[in-house]
């Protein structure tokens, strides 16, 4: 059921992908009746994906769409509401906070912004049919499928030289396409990936077209040469696009501290996700420039609806005044056990 109209709660997540969904599972069952604003694009990246074969759980492999609308189940059962729309506009100044959607208004005591972020893309037909079919843009997540074979990573950062690097793992053969003559790319880095037999380099190219030969799944690329304009059509099973991340957080521009890349920047206050404005919390891809998991994303969420509950009932998010009774048994103990070791000694 979609959410509409006036509607007030303790806490809306925005975003409906491994870190919100987290979030709203632990706000729900901490009873602060979590409204999930999950957007037009609801369960997030997982959702283009295929077999999952790293998240803790699961011994066979998951499908990435059904491991997203386990947890929207999950959550759905602890209480939590959605609205499958994309918040438009959050004053960050009134209190409550007030968000608008397409059709509902909202006033939130906290807020947790799970935006998530996309890949940049080539911006191929090609590409977006066969994403999840040989073409991705992680190699953690993907690599082990390709063992023993051919790949080709697009991109001249460090991120694409690391995914080279990280590739020559599993693959026979990793191919770097670069539009350009030279690497933008730190020198180790490229040196590392020079040292590497296993990396060929195709510089001056781009990425005409990505093949699947009928197979629906990737079985070789078409690139062109932009100084010569000679095509060539390579055999490969599988291409990586890394020309870097986009956060989602284009809403927070100006209001909330975001780094030069435009990920949330966290930490700010008093516990490891809250953000520059009191009361709002960020988690997973959207405040994740390294790690990118849907593990880590999942981790977050659950670190910020601990956060934004301790902010609803102790008016901070810091657990300190939890730990301090907690510390006081700790040494209370520490201190009988070593009454006790004293009293042992002579024995
Ligand atoms: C093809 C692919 C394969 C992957 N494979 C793996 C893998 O095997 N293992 C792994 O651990 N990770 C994998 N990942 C990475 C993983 O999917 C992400 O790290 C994870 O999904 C991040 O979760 P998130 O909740 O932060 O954001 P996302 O999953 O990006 O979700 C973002 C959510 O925010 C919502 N949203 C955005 N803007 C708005 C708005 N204005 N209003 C309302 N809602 C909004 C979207 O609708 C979406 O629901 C893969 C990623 C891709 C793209």
């Amino acid at each position: 059921m979609n959410l509409t109209g006036s509607l007030k709660t303790k806490v809306v997540i925005i975003g409906g992908g491994p870190a919100g969904l987290t979030a709203a599972i632990y706000a729900a069952r901490a009873l602060l009746e979590p409204i999930v604003i999950e957007g037009y694009f609801a369960g997030g990246q997982l959702t283009i994906t295929t077999d999952v074969e790293n998240y803790p759980g699961f011994a066979q492999p998951v499908q990435g769409p059904k491991l997203v609308s386990d947890m929207r189940e999950q959550a759905l059962r602890y209480g939590a509401r959605f609205i499958t729309q994309d918040v438009d506009s959050i004053d960050f100044s009134s209190r409550p906070f007030l968000l608008k959607t397409e059709s509902s208004t909202i006033e939130a005591q906290s807020l947790i912004i799970a935006t998530g972020a996309k890949a940049k893309m080539l911006g191929l037909d090609s590409e977006t049919r066969l994403i999840g079919r040989g073409v991705s843009t992680c190699a953690t997540c993907d690599g082990f499928f390709y063992k023993n074979k051919k790949v080709i990573v697009v991109g001249g950062g460090d991120a694409a030289l690391e995914e080279a690097s990280f590739l020559t793992r599993f693959a026979d053969q990793v191919t770097i396409v670069h539009r350009r003559d030279t690497f933008r790319a730190s020198k180790i880095m490229v040196s590392r990936a020079q040292a590497n037999a296993k990396i060929k380099f195709a510089m001056d190219t781009v990425v005409e077209e990505i093949l699947d030969r009928g197979q629906g799944v990737v079985s070789g690329i078409m690139l062109k040469n932009v100084k010569t304009g000679v095509q060539e059509e390579r055999d490969c099973d599988g291409v990586f696009i890394a020309i870097g991340h986009e956060p989602n957080s284009k809403l927070f521009d100006g209001k909330l501290d975001l780094d030069p890349q435009g990920y949330i920047m966290t930490s700010a206050m008093d516990a490891k996700t809250s953000t520059a404005v009191e009361g709002v919390f960020a988690c997973g891809d959207v405040q994740d420039p390294i790690y990118r998991q849907a593990v880590t994303a999942a981790a977050s969420g659950c670190m910020a609806a601990i956060d934004a509950q301790h902010y609803l009932e102790y008016g901070s998010a810091s657990s300190s005044s939890k730990r301090g009774p907690a510390t006081e048994s700790k040494s209370l103990l520490g201190s009988i056990l070593g009454w006790l070791g004293k009293w042992r000694s002579p024995l």
